[in-house]
């Protein structure tokens, strides 16, 4: 068991995706918490995270014939999964005692270490209605709704933690902007100390995640002080507002000594955005067994005894038989290809070159650049032996835009089908993420630069040899090699300023039809060497062990 007062770092995270089966998590940003506070576990680190229940989840994504999102409610039991604790927080909404409870799911490392992540429920008998359902739905509703999840991560968050007897917590780590209220509660207990901001400064680390502005919460200046109340203290009140906006990340950067972006270039975007303040990076990563598939985990096993413990020695991949590597490989994409055709009756079959592309369906991800110009996606596959498409990702409900996006990608899928074998996996989820980046052949990317921060389902990809296409933006300009790990999609931004639509769906189309398809048909002791680069070279970097080793060396324990 763990003794809480011996924790000393608590990660904050409006989401945590870490298991299938509890839905309280939309994507990159929860799975990478999960990831981090597994390699957390594994590394026997003193660490214990901090989120919402979210009774009813995000939501489970259905499509109609047209390609219209239809979106139902997850319900899930979290007595199945969690384990409710006796103590209880209380803080004041809009004037409002709110009772919490709490939850606490044990996450187990390699090494039987347990990190505890703590999930806050409102849903009490002693509160109103409302203030009962503020943990039900992430991402749900309107900005009140938003405001209120975040003060009870924020404050409750802080006020569960002294009460469960976590009581040394040295570093509170925001993963994102949307537990930044935090430090409005850490300022109370410093307030009467010399220099009460620093105080708080040298608790908090801060980890922005998007150069896209909607990422970046803020609220009215009277919706906050409404919903706040007294838990601004008075002395700071006049200088928590830019704008006449409570903004989140302006409140993680002031009130956080250590300040870090997700990869190099979002290092460098982030110092751009939010002059004044010293921002470094981290670049991300993946939790290298979780999201290394079956057959791959037994090779390694086979090759590179004690790997689980230690994702570096992924380097030494390069000597595996390239035999093994393909088989390996097959088998994945043999799992895909079978569950593809059982559940959609897509028709796919195991030889036939397979490109993936899977993430949130929002317009800036360009999902649509593969069909841009159909005629000549036809062309290639009929020059070939053919390609086959998967591709999957949920739209936010209120993303219009994302999903007429969504909408068009399944149009353009119709009228290529006679050509070429597509699917489009509804609900995209930990468990379809898992099949489909180790099940592919090649994984696309796209995005409108420099927006992507990092971006992580090419990193999963990687760790199983699936080669990767993109963009350069994000991690992958840390992790591409041409003709080596992968390939590159448009300019490089050292060289263009803007990626022009037009330009990057050339360079995709003559690459896919003169490089990457000939290889993967013609030269495949070729591909198979990218394979074992790709795992090589970019597995034993981009995973979240040596991630949480350098916030532990930079941010935690300094
Ligand atoms: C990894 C993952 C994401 C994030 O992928 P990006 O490449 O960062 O967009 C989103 N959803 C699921 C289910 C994932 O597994």
């Amino acid at each position: 068991m763990v003794n809480f007062a011996d924790l000393s770092v608590a990660y904050f995270s409006m989401e945590i995706g870490m298991n299938p089966d509890i839905p309280t998590y939309s994507g990159g940003l929860g799975i990478l918490a999960g990831d981090t506070l597994r390699s957390c576990a594994d590394l026997k680190l003193p660490v214990v995270g901090v989120t919402l229940l979210y009774k009813k989840g995000y939501f489970k994504q259905e499509l109609d014939a047209d390609g219209n999102q239809v979106e139902h409610e997850m319900n899930w039991d979290p007595s199945a999964f969690l384990h409710p604790m006796p103590q209880q927080a209380e803080i004041m909404l809009e004037g409002r005692r709110v009772m919490i409870k709490a939850w606490v799911y044990n996450l187990m490392g390699s090494t039987g270490r347990i990190v505890p992540i703590i999930f806050l429920d409102t849903d009490l008998p002693g509160n109103s209605d409302y203030d009962r359902r503020i943990t039900q739905y992430l991402y749900g509703f309107d900005e009140k709704y938003r405001l209120a999840q975040e003060i009870i991560l924020g404050i409750g968050g802080v006020k569960m933690l002294e009460s469960i007897g976590c009581c040394n917590i040295q570093k509170h780590h925001m993963n994102e902007g949307h537990s930044a209220i935090l430090a409005l509660e850490l300022y109370k207990r410093y307030s009467q100390a010399d220099e009460p901001i620093e105080e708080v400064r040298k608790r908090c680390v801060f980890t922005t995640h998007t150069p896209v502005p909607a990422g970046h919460d803020q609220f009215p200046r009277e919706l906050a002080e409404h919903m706040l109340g007294e838990n601004i203290l008075p002395d700071i009140r006049e200088e928590l507002y830019i704008n006449n906006k409570l903004n989140m990340t302006y409140l993680g950067l002031r009130f956080s000594k250590f300040i870090n972006g997700v990869a190099k270039k979002h290092g460098e975007v982030s110092r751009n955005m939010f002059p004044g303040y010293h921002i470094e990076s981290i670049t991300n990563g993946v939790h290298s067994y979780y999201w290394i598939c079956e057959s791959f985990q037994k090779l390694f096993d086979k090759y590179l005894p004690g790997w689980e413990y230690d994702p570096f020695s992924l380097r030494y991949v390069l000597g595996i038989p390239k035999e093994e590597i393909w088989s390996a490989h097959q088998k994945a994409k043999q799992q895909l290809i079978g569950w593809v055709n059982k559940h959609y009756k897509a028709d796919m079959k195991e030889e036939i070159f397979t490109i993936g592309f899977a993430r949130r369906v929002a317009t800036y991800k360009r999902g649509d650049l593969l069909f841009s110009d159909i005629k000549w996606l036809m062309k290639i596959a009929e020059k070939f032996k053919g390609i086959q498409i998967i591709y999957a990702g949920k739209a936010h409900p209120k993303d219009t835009a994302g999903k007429e996006l969504l909408k068009r990608i399944i149009s353009k899928m119709q009228e290529v089908s006679h050509k070429i074998k597509v699917c489009y996996v509804k609900n995209y989820d930990i468990a379809t993420a898992k099949l489909l980046v180790s099940g592919v052949d090649l994984w696309l990317n796209t995005p409108q630069r420099p927006q992507e921060a990092s971006g992580t389902s090419g990193m999963k990809a990687a760790h199983n040899g699936v080669l990767h296409f993109s963009v350069l933006d994000g991690w992958w300009l840390e992790g591409h090699i041409e003709n080596i790990t992968g390939w590159s999609i448009g300019a490089h931004p050292n060289d263009s300023k803007e990626n022009v639509p037009e330009e990057d769906a050339e360079d995709m189309y003559t690459k896919l039809e003169y490089i990457i398809i000939p290889r993967f048909y013609e030269e495949r002791d070729k591909w198979v060497e990218m394979m074992k680069h790709a795992i090589a070279i970019n597995g034993s970097f981009f995973n979240t062990h040596r991630m949480v080793q350098q916030y532990v060396l930079n941010a935690y324990f300094k």
